[in-house]
């Protein structure tokens, strides 16, 4: 195995050599707080203490940045731990961010309630605008961009090199939310952003069964002229928002199966969208796939298919929109996104009830569907069914 294979090569083999011991082809999952020293300071194979290291999590992040492509990977506890230590040590008090405006609710939360107050300024953007983005850059201030493409809920799309470019221009780095697309549909590193962020919850794990989140990187990347990566590997053993052994291993066994199964979420989301398209009780169908989506010619160039997040504008406004959201049998109505099974969320008052009364608020007319790998006619009839009850 090498970083010359294939994605789906290396996303069964990277960090996934057999055990030397016994030989079993899968690496134990290393159920241990601690370890043995051979006289004080004598440690086998570099571990100490599980919050500092543990095979299994070690694992798990050399899979990470095999299959995003960069030199280091670490891994917590959820996704938001990942991305408030990765701020953490980006950030400083008279520090800016500049975030997309339409962001996951519960991210720009967390910038807002948690580092604003602490001194860090922050300010949303529509990322799609490129003259918006420069105008919003604050020279001496902005230390980082943190975008999302396809955006959570209206599947806007960024161009990530352009925004890394006139980010770049002004010293910030550029952080890309890759939970949507996930590393086999969209490799942001390799456009320029200067770190990846997961909710690992999501598609990675790909089964609704094991809470993560990540942070993947470039050894180059510097914050106030030190490594980033550094920084977050100290701030990851300094803080403890670590994974646990058994939630790295269950995020490995998903990340093995990802390429097969996100060709078949993209495949059944594009036949439902276009299914979709024209209904009479919708007003609007939000997915890159469809030739239409203002963003669907950049997502054709920096994505390898359109994923399997699609949402729709109910006509009737909220209460019809709710009903439809509560309406379905196979679209079960839960929070999340990205597991084997297809699940329809209300955003306004589900994933983004945090940001309502923000810029980031989002319509109440809109619902959306995680597209699961379930048959597509099945899909197809569950959501025909509930529109007919409207
Ligand atoms: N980023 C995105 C795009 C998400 O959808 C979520 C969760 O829904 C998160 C980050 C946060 O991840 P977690 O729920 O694992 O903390």
């Amino acid at each position: 195995m090498n970083s010359e294979n294939d994605f789906t090569t290396r996303a069964i083999h990277a960090g996934q050599d057999f055990d030397p011991t016994t030989g079993a082809v899968i690496p134990p999952v290393y159920f241990t707080t601690t370890f043995v020293q051979d006289g004080v300071g004598g440690f086998r194979g570099g571990y100490e203490y599980t919050r500092g290291g543990n095979p299994t999590r070690t694992a798990l992040e050399t899979l990470l940045a095999s299959i995003e492509g960069g030199d280091r990977a670490f891994s917590f506890a959820s996704g938001l731990a990942a991305e408030d230590t990765l701020l953490r040590a980006a950030l400083k008090p008279g520090d800016h961010i500049l975030m997309g405006n339409d962001v996951y609710g519960g991210t720009h939360r967390l910038v807002s309630r948690v580092h604003v107050p602490v001194g860090v300024s922050l300010s949303t953007v529509e990322m799609g605008d490129l003259d918006a983005v420069a105008s919003a850059l604050r020279p001496d201030a902005t230390k980082v961009v943190w975008l999302e493409t396809p955006s959570n809920p209206l599947m806007k799309i960024t161009d990530i090199a352009a925004v890394a470019e006139l980010a770049h221009r002004v010293g910030a780095i550029v952080v890309v939310d890759n939970t949507f697309a996930s590393p086999y549909l969209q490799q942001p590193l390799s456009l320029g952003a200067d770190v990846v962020v997961h909710s690992t919850t999501k598609y990675l794990g790909g089964h609704s069964d094991v809470l993560g989140g990540a942070v993947i990187l470039k050894d180059e990347t510097l914050v106030r002229g030190e490594s980033l990566a550094d920084q977050v590997g100290f701030l990851q053993f300094g803080v403890g928002a670590v994974s646990g052994p058994m939630d790295a291993w269950l995020t490995m066994r998903g990340i093995k199966t990802l390429g097969v199964r996100m060709d078949r979420h993209s495949s059944n989301a594009q036949r439902i969208a276009e299914a979709l398209v024209g209904h009479e009780k919708l007003e609007r169908v939000y997915y890159p796939g469809l030739p239409d989506h203002p963003g669907h010619e950049l997502a054709a160039r920096q994505m390898k298919s359109f994923g399997g997040m699609i949402s729709v504008a109910v006509r009737g406004g909220g209460e019809t929109a709710r009903r439809f959201a509560e309406s379905m049998e196979l679209f079960q109505l839960a929070e999340s996104l990205g597991g084997v099974e297809s699940l329809v969320c209300y955003p306004s008052e589900m994933t983004h009830a945090s940001v309502k009364g923000t810029q980031l608020e989002v319509p109440e007319n809109v619902v959306r569907l995680s597209v699961g790998i379930e048959s597509v006619d099945d899909l197809l009839a569950d959501l025909h069914s509930a529109l007919t009850r409207l």
